[in-house]
């Protein structure tokens, strides 16, 4: 089965955690759909350029000058990365993929006329609850195993004909893994005169992403990811937009290095990115970022994500084997490498629980911000979550494995054969951990 390829450019794996019966275990993290730990690379070149930082646009000393070179070359090389047009496209960077669809749902709100956004049921919260307040928001629906259909959205766009501002999907979903057909999404915004937005917070660290498509007509417009969810540590995410979103109108957050002039009576912005990105900018983030991208790419995503899906249809043959536990993403869609389960009569807390403790295996559970689309697909009651908004219950969820590109086979049979264990004795580690 043999180890990973990549495992050797990962800090920190050999950190032992301490286990319930008071021995220390090597940690196992499959949770890295929540967030990656770092590459040895991109800490280094952090440890490297420590000495030489300094605040970006705001010195003519050398290594002011020096951190905003890098600062704004940054944004070249995250366009490339993802394919984004250099003359027609901006980078703006924030704190993470919340943040910046948060800032655009801002920006776009000022338009008048066009007040529909289209998104999915499968979205994360971060992909949903910032259009409700501003806009008129319509659900594509999800089918019962959990992936997105078409056929709906075409029937939403005719249906709101020229009132679509923006379609917004996510690349692939932090629940089941299933990734969208999003070209072809952006093909059907683009025949019905409206933008596509593409939530790539999961979709980043496991597939190339090419925003300007071989077919003009499916091209991305928007796109928004994280940093620390591909190998760079917390603090940076990014916005690609077409610059025209930022011309008119005044920024969300406004204050140092946003504007041209200000006089007591008025303001005159500076040209985005900058308008948009208000504060001292966060460099280090930058130069973590920067190397994360020569990482990938030097590993090749295709090479990262074949690796990945051998992890995840290995694992997925092996949970088959184990009684009472059912597996939510069978559908045979492309997917990121996640697998959503549960084992039947044990709470996804509790399970959770006994994973790390008995383990040191790391994983999620609950609902992942997304509990829509954990309502739709357990099939959960109002009345169900009505129990939880008054505590008196645990929300239903799901028991989630997420794997990154260091994961191993031998770190899999140790799930494997511990799931087994409390599949088959579930009141022994029911009355431990409940
Ligand atoms: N969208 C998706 C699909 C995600 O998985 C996440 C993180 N779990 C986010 C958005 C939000 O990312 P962040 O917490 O970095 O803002």
């Amino acid at each position: 089965l043999g180890n990973s390829p990549f495992r050797k450019y990962i800090l920190g794996l050999e950190t032992k955690v301490p286990l319930a019966n008071g021995q220390q275990t090597n940690y196992i993290n499959f949770d890295n759909a929540a967030t990656t730990p770092p590459l040895y690379s991109v800490i280094k070149t952090l440890n490297d350029f420590a000495p030489w930082y300094s605040s970006i646009h705001r010195g003519q000393g050398y290594k002011s000058l020096l951190s905003s070179e890098f600062y704004e070359d940054s944004r070249k090389i995250v366009l490339n990365f993802v394919k984004g047009n250099p003359v027609s496209h901006t980078v703006v960077y924030g704190k993470n993929t919340t943040e910046a669809i948060n800032k655009l749902s801002y920006r776009l709100s000022n338009s008048e006329g066009k007040n529909v956004i289209l998104t999915t049921e499968m979205e994360h919260h971060s992909n949903d609850l910032p259009w409700r307040n501003r806009f008129t928001v319509d659900y594509i629906k999800s089918t019962d195993d959990g992936s997105i259909s078409l056929a709906d959205l075409e029937s939403k766009l005719i249906k709101y004909n020229d009132r679509v501002r923006l379609i917004t999907l996510t690349g692939a979903s932090n629940v089941t893994g299933y990734k969208n057909p999003i070209y072809k999404a952006a093909g059907l915004a683009h025949h019905y005169h409206t933008k596509i937005l593409i939530d790539a917070a999961q979709l980043i660290p496991h597939s190339p992403i090419d925003m300007k498509h071989a077919n003009e007509s499916e091209k991305i417009d928007f796109l928004v990811f994280s940093a620390h969810k591909m190998y760079a540590p917390f603090g940076t995410g990014v916005l690609i937009a077409p610059k025209e979103t930022f011309l008119n109108g005044s920024p969300e957050y406004s204050g140092g290095g946003t504007v041209k002039v200000v006089t007591q009576d008025n303001v005159y912005w500076d040209l985005p990115p900058h308008k948009e990105e208000a504060g001292t900018p966060n460099i280090m983030g930058i130069i973590a970022l920067m190397e994360a991208i020569n990482s990938l790419t030097k590993f090749g995503l295709d090479k990262i994500s074949n690796y990945e899906e051998k992890l995840c249809n290995y694992t997925a043959k092996q949970l088959q084997n184990i009684p009472d536990l059912k597996i939510y993403n069978t559908k045979k869609i492309p997917k990121v490498a996640i697998i959503p389960f549960n084992i039947k009569g044990i709470r996804h807390d509790i399970l959770a629980r006994c994973l790390s403790h008995e383990a040191g295996i790391a994983v999620r559970n609950g609902c992942f911000c997304a509990q829509p689309y954990i309502q739709k697909i357990l099939k959960i009651s109002p009345g169900e979550i009505k129990r939880h908004i008054n505590n008196t219950e645990l929300h239903p969820g799901l028991v989630r494995i997420s794997f990154g590109m260091y994961n191993t086979y031998e770190e899999i049979n140790k799930l494997i054969e511990i799931l087994n264990d409390i599949s088959k004795d579930k009141n022994k580690y029911l009355r431990k951990y409940s």
